[in-house]
């Protein structure tokens, strides 16, 4: 059997099984294997029948008697004696007929069930019975429970997966032995074997530390030879003008932040070099990164090569190119900045690609329209990607695939990323933190709002608007798709529009919108047409709209912290205050993560929060990690990633042959292909 083998080679999976197995994301023997237990129940315990007490039990027993009887229509029911050493006790299950002949009188069992009154007699129900003899999988150890769905039980998985257990134990060792050794870990083989069923606690944990550095380690070294690889690239050498950027900075209406001023001198190295950059900008919502990149762009286009700036939304991009263009005028660079848009006419399609193609464009702003086979650049040189973790890996690397060499990238992101995960998933980059924000910490005052008593928080919200301020309402919609969710924006609006928000001008605005229409929409509500917008996350990230000051997200339980901190950074950008509501979708008590929300104003502490309940898929989509198997991981554990991540370099400076290890080489062959840039 191997690991590429369908699931259908094992004994006992037909047809229907496979269909049921492929529902839970497994096609292979191997993602069998991989499909490790959710949690586990310690059911080691066994007890004397004379020691029983109600409840769920095991017992170790000869079973006899056994009959089965048609009590009324529909009602079988199976009785039977089961005896220890120290007594006997009743078993009885329900429409089970098939169990009176499947037990050996002879024989001992576990037999596990709860221990319960019936019929006027302490009886074990419905219990399930193993063979002393065999290997027992279900009682008398520590089980392990899957992730089942609908017609294939956890207890079925268990019992496919314990079938594997041979194979499991032939399995080849995957990491250097030199690495198995120094780090004191269990061999592959053992830990998969004890993962599924452990023999003691302490079992589980050895399988975790072993197969979660594995993990970080095959992450690693496929960060670490992506960098390689990318620092073998030649870019253009961006000589550094300093009256030039002195100038830039004087013109600036502000004083430039402490982070700032640092991270654009680091980009100002990384460009002087002919390795290309790849360095990724980490800053709070507001921190200010648009400056940063626009100070980027201007030493670029000092020596005449171009600079193009991708962000997630239209809406996005033309704020950068309105921005880029307002900043660029005191050095008479304005008429150089252009701006592609899916939604533009061809005939501005037209003309901003020919002045690109040219080169009288020196800084194109644009949305993945700039990835389209017909856009050709003169001479680029510097890649910008806002909100970089919108993008999926392809539409980064088709937009770095539009310079003749290799440019240099700028990623920004506004999502914090805790210390520990950034070195594993961002490996390749180098990384720059902004941590004080332009006026300080303006902080917006967030509330947990029960659903039935919204009528204070609708009072207060009048009052702002009443004032003259505007205010955000958010619906979550986190797939554009889903028609259900895609509903509730629209509800929402039609019933606020009536009620509630009756007196007020209300917009709407979602992904389904023509562009043009979310142009207008947006556009109202920027100029003060509009009081109050009901919207998507659409507006997560970006959007500056100083005069807004509150933001309503309504069923907070659906987005993930770091995400609701980005919603709440829409508000109180100007001069007055922001405040949040996060309206739950029941009465019941507000999680730990909610309540989190209300007191820490962390970008970073939240997102730290979030990888510890909820895991690096919160902080991180799926979508753009998909290949990224961090399951095991303890992403906390900072110390084992640094001995993981050098362990990766030693393999390098080693000069060890991936060949020799051919399952390391898969996957990280398919890790490269999802980070790298080239
Ligand atoms: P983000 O990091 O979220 O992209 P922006 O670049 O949009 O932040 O900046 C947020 C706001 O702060 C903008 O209105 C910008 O003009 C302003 N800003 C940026 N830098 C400074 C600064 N050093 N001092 C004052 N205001 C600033
Ligand atoms: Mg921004």
């Amino acid at each position: 059997m191997n690991l590429d083998d369908q699931v259908t080679v094992i004994n006992g999976v037909g047809d229907v099984v496979a269909s049921k197995l492929a529902k839970l994301g497994i096609r292979t023997v191997g993602d069998l294997i991989d499909h490790y237990p959710r949690k586990y129940d310690d059911f080691t315990n066994v007890t004397r029948i004379s020691q029983l007490h109600p409840g769920m039990v095991t017992v170790k027993v000869v079973i006899k008697h056994a009959k089965s009887r048609y009590a009324r229509r529909g009602l079988n029911i199976t009785e039977a004696v089961a005896s220890d050493e120290t007594g006997s006790v009743r078993l009885i299950w329900f429409n089970q007929p098939y169990r009176a002949d499947s037990i050996d009188n002879k024989k001992e069992y576990f037999v596990r069930g709860e221990f319960q009154l019936r019929s006027q007699r302490l009886s074990i129900t419905n219990p399930s019975v193993e063979l002393v003899s065999d290997f027992p999988i279900h009682s008398a150890r520590i089980v392990p429970t899957y992730r089942a769905t609908k017609g294939l039980k956890s207890t079925q998985l268990r019992k496919i997966i314990a079938n594997l257990l041979p194979n499991i134990a032939k399995l080849d060792e995957t990491l250097p032995e030199w690495v198995v050794k120094e780090q004191n870990l269990v061999s592959h083989s053992r830990a998969l074997e004890k993962l599924h069923f452990p023999d003691e606690n302490d079992d589980i944990e050895l399988a975790k530390s072993r197969l979660g550095f594995e993990e970080v380690f095959q992450i690693s070294l496929a960060s670490l030879l992506n960098k390689y690889e990318n620092a073998s690239h030649n870019s253009v050498s961006i000589e550094f003008d300093e009256v030039k950027a002195q100038n830039f900075v004087a013109s600036l209406p502000f004083k430039l932040t402490n982070s700032q001023r640092k991270v654009v001198w680091q980009i100002y190295n990384d460009l002087q070099n002919t390795q290309p950059m790849n360095r990724l900008v980490e800053g709070d919502v507001g921190s200010g990164k648009t400056v940063v990149a626009c100070m980027a762009a201007l030493m670029v286009m000092n020596v005449g090569f171009q600079v193009a700036i991708m962000a997630p939304t239209e809406i996005l991009a033309r704020q950068h190119a309105e921005t880029m263009t307002t900043l660029l005028s005191p050095m008479n660079m304005s008429d150089k900045v252009g701006l592609l848009l899916g939604s533009m006419t061809q005939q501005q399609k037209q003309n901003a690609l020919s002045t690109l193609s040219d080169g009288r464009t020196g800084l194109i702003i644009g949305t993945s329209a700039l990835i389209q086979e017909s856009v050709s650049m003169n001479n680029l040189a510097l890649v910008v990607i806002d909100e970089q973790h919108r993008f999926g890996v392809d539409q980064r690397k088709k937009i770095v695939s539009k310079a003749g060499t290799m440019p240099h990238v700028l990623s920004m992101t506004a999502t914090p990323i805790p210390r520990s995960l950034a070195l594993v998933i961002y490996g390749e980059m180098d990384i720059s933190v902004m941590s004080d924000l332009p006026r300080g910490k303006q902080v917006v005052k967030t509330e947990l709002v029960s659903p039935n008593s919204t009528d204070k928080m609708y009072d207060s919200l009048s009052k702002q608007i009443e004032e003259g301020r505007q205010v955000f309402i958010v619906c979550p919609m986190i797939d554009e798709n889903n028609s259900e969710s895609y509903d509730s924006v629209i509800a929402t609006y039609e019933t606020l529009r009536v009620g509630k928000l009756v007196k007020y001008k209300v917009g709407l605005l979602h992904g389904k919108l023509k562009s043009d229409q979310k142009e207008k929409v947006m556009n109202d509500f920027s100029k003060g047409k509009t009081q109050v917008l009901i919207t998507t996350t659409v507006i997560e990230v970006g959007i500056d709209i100083p005069n807004a000051t509150v933001i309503v997200v309504l069923s907070p339980e659906r987005f993930g912290l770091a995400q609701i901190h980005q919603l709440r950074g829409r508000v109180g950008r100007g001069a007055h205050k922001g405040y949040c509501y996060l309206v739950l979708s029941d009465s019941n008590q507000p999680s730990r993560r909610l309540r989190a929300l209300v007191e820490n104003h962390s970008g970073f502490d939240l997102a730290e929060l979030d990888l510890e309940i909820r895991g690096p898929g919160a902080i991180y989509g799926t979508a753009q990690h998909g290949v990224i198997d961090l399951r095991i991981a303890n992403l906390s554990d900072v110390k084992m990633i640094e001995a993981a991540k050098n362990a990766a370099q030693q393999f390098i400076e080693k000069k060890e042959k991936l060949v020799k290890y051919p399952e390391l080489q898969r996957n990280v062959s398919n890790l490269r292909k999802v980070t790298n840039l080239n």
